[in-house]
């Protein structure tokens, strides 16, 4: 076995658990278990102020049996080979789960972002891709956003590969800007899959979406949407919390009004339409469905025996410590894990990647309705296996990409 790091090793757990349950070889478990390529890169970037500064990156493609890899680019200063190994992990079970035919991969560059100037981005974003040119492109590898890269990145990354190809290739990346080859509907997808998924866990579990209560912890992209698309579904969301606090309202938040709010202010926290609630709060009320969608490691030992949600969905990445899961699992909480939950953003990714190769481009009903199909499916399939399995949906989750993943390596066979 190689050598991991912590990140790494945190992943391994969940996948364990579930490659015993589905009794995997050990010859497959061995290869799901080892990155296929990592790619270190150094770039130098001359500065604004002259001085010449190396930047190193990474590209981790983890798996690539489904599919070209798929993953987002992080630029951040704790950014490690171990995090962007992990990361390329999960998103190769995301893909899998989501039935998209992509293999999981991610990037990052150690770098801090809002200590340079657009200019030294755009350097450093072209020189990093530069670096990583021969392994990327749209039947290899196709990048997208993560932490701190968004659609003007997203833009620069299709336009150096294009420009080293000699032609413009918009399939080279997804999360792009809708002008050039972005898809309708993807700014939304992973509170819209959040949304869906809620939607058939209460049915799952026996009660209607209609006059459910909803806790969202977090108000940014995925936040905001899942609340506004809940209520929208009718449900009732009560309580919603970010950086800086919150806001309750017992008979219901006005979610388009705490929107325009959240814009003007930067926060949640004074919105008059409720009363202030504290974050530490938000994890003990009495509620339908619970969404942390703002951070990792936000359920712990320390407050999941408060909880007192019927159902968790994940709309953020990680936001439940393994033993935290466990105790929520034998409370008989049903929690949805990340990589189906928020599997809404890569579903869109794909549709965009598609759209762009076909050259072809859908309306937002279209993939809106085939997002709707896409996750309605993977929630069938993870909560069928763990029925079969008797796990809860974590195990579940791994156990359908894990079987994903192995079936189709060994149909491709050994190549040597
Ligand atoms: P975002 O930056 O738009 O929003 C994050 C929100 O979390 C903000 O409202 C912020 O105030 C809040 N927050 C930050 N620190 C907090 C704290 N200590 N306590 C409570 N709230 C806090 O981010 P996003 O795009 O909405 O992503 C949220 C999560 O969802 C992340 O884990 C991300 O990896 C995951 N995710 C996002 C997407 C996507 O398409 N955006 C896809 C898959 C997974």
């Amino acid at each position: 076995m190689a050598e991991h790091g912590p990140i790494f090793a945190a992943m391994l757990e969940e996948f364990d658990e579930a490659a015993r349950k589905l009794n995997l070889e050990r010859g497959i478990w061995d290869i799901l278990t080892h990155p296929k390529r990592q790619i270190i890169v150094s770039c130098p970037v001359q500065m604004d102020n002259g001085a010449i500064q190396v930047f190193t990156g990474y590209r981790v493609q983890y798996n690539i049996t489904l599919g070209p890899a798929k993953g987002g680019i992080r630029y951040h200063p704790a950014v490690s080979l171990d995090e962007v190994t992990t990361l390329a992990a999960w998103m190769t079970w995301k893909c899998a789960v989501a039935h998209v035919p992509f293999g999981g991969g991610k990037g990052g560059v150690i770098c801090d972002p809002t200590r340079m100037s657009p200019r030294e981005l755009e350097a450093l974003t072209r020189r990093y891709i530069a670096e990583i040119i021969e392994a990327i492109g749209p039947e290899k590898d196709v990048p997208a956003p993560d932490v701190n890269t968004n659609e003007q990145v997203m833009a620069w990354v299709m336009d150096t590969y294009s420009m080293h190809v000699g032609h413009t290739e918009t399939a080279v990346v997804t999360g792009k800007p809708l002008e050039m080859g972005g898809s309708l509907g993807r700014r939304e997808a992973t509170g819209r899959g959040v949304m869906i998924v809620a939607r058939e866990s209460a049915k799952h579990v026996g009660f209607d979406i209609k006059g459910a209560t909803v806790a969202v912890q977090g108000f940014g992209n995925v936040g905001s949407v899942s609340a506004r698309l809940l209520a929208a579904s009718g449900a009732r969301v009560v309580a919603v919390t970010d950086w800086k606090g919150g806001v309750y309202n017992a008979k219901g938040l006005d979610i388009d009004k705490l929107i325009t709010y959240a814009a003007e202010e930067k926060t949640v926290d004074g919105f008059s339409g409720g009363e202030p609630l504290k974050n530490e709060q938000l994890f003990g009320l009495e509620v339908d469905i619970l969404i942390p969608a703002a951070l990792e490691n936000q359920i712990t030992m320390e407050n999941a025996a408060q909880i007192r949600a019927k159902v968790i969905v994940e709309g953020a990445n990680g936001p439940t410590t393994p033993d935290a899961n466990n105790l929520l699992h034998s409370r008989g909480i049903f929690v949805v894990p990340d990589i189906l939950a928020n599997s809404g953003g890569v579903s869109a990714s794909y549709f965009e990647w598609v759209q762009d190769r076909y050259g072809y481009f859908w309306t937002e009903k279209e993939v809106n309705e085939r997002l709707e199909a896409k996750i309605s499916e993977a929630f069938k399939a993870v909560s069928e296996t763990a029925a079969k399995y008797v796990v809860d949906m974590r195990t579940a989750a791994y156990i359908v990409a894990i079987h994903r993943v192995a079936t189709v390596t060994k149909l491709r066979g050994m190549y040597a």
